[in-house]
């Protein structure tokens, strides 16, 4: 499935006046192409994601999806904070959207069953969110979002909450899910470093309104080992990112770069 997005711009309305919180966003995926998108906080990466997802319209601009036809769900998407029912157990949470489709229980449980299972939370199916760590949470939301099986999947800074150690093991633990269950995935981050190990293609924001200034091919193959952040390619296009970013946020602080 390829995802397009057609020179998108978005103004919120506020009391305090409108906002431009993206300016003319244009790019096209490849089919299960793992794209990263970066900047600084405010520039519109979580307006851009709800506009891919279809949840706010943008006031210009379009979005498209195109791939063959297909039953199962257009997107899904992670969210930053926690996005899982309390009062459900992690199986029902995970199930939750395959309930909603008309699933089954027994079927439901079982895909339920082997997502939990993948993401290492097979020992706690029956537990309630208030019994697990904020990462263990997290793990439910990504189980979730890959059981309904989305042709793309749309992500909004899913580890930021975590500490760099858990980050780390969810990050490859994300991409032997995504290479198993291979899709379109477009994450959002503001760290250099998770963007350029996860993704295939970096895709760089300014600072609100969010244009896009640079548009980057990861030039590392998979499986890709956590060594490859030693790599001088690596840190190269690290530099690279980092000083574009710089700019963006010395510009908000009113400083010299
Ligand atoms: P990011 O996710 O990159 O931190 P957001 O997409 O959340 O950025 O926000 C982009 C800009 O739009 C910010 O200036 C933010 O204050 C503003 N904004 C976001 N949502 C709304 C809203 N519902 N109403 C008004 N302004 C908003
Ligand atoms: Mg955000």
């Amino acid at each position: 499935m390829q995802l397009i997005a057609d020179d998108l711009s978005k103004i919120y309305n506020s009391h305090q006046g409108d906002i431009l919180a993206l300016d003319r966003v244009s790019f096209r995926t490849h089919d299960s192409e793992f794209v990263c998108i970066v900047g600084p906080s405010g520039c519109g990466k979580t307006t851009l994601l709800k506009i891919l997802a279809g949840l706010i319209l943008p006031t210009g601009g379009e979005v498209r999806y195109e791939g063959p036809r297909s039953d199962a769900p257009l997107n899904a998407m992670v969210f930053q904070e926690d996005s899982v029912f309390p009062w459900m157990s992690v199986l029902d949470n995970v199930a939750f959207p395959l309930e909603i489709r008309g699933m089954s229980r027994p079927r439901r449980h079982a895909v339920a069953r082997e997502f939990v299972n993948r993401v290492g939370l097979g020992r706690f199916v029956d537990h309630y969110p208030r019994q697990l760590s904020t990462g263990m949470r997290q793990r439910v939301g990504i189980a979730r979002a890959f059981a309904c099986n989305p042709q793309v999947l749309l992500m909004d800074e899913p580890f930021g909450a975590l500490d760099p150690q858990m980050k780390t093991v969810l990050q490859e633990e994300l991409l032997a899910l995504w290479s198993a269950h291979a899709r379109t995935i477009i994450y959002v981050t503001h760290d250099i470093d998770e963007a350029i190990f996860m993704a295939d293609r970096v895709i760089v924001l300014s600072g609100q309104p969010g244009q896009i200034m640079a548009d980057l091919p990861v030039p590392f193959g998979r499986p890709r080992a956590p060594a490859v952040r030693t790599h001088t390619a690596y840190l190269a296009m690290r530099e690279r990112i980092w000083a574009l970013v710089r700019g963006e946020v010395m510009k908000v602080l009113g400083g010299a770069a």
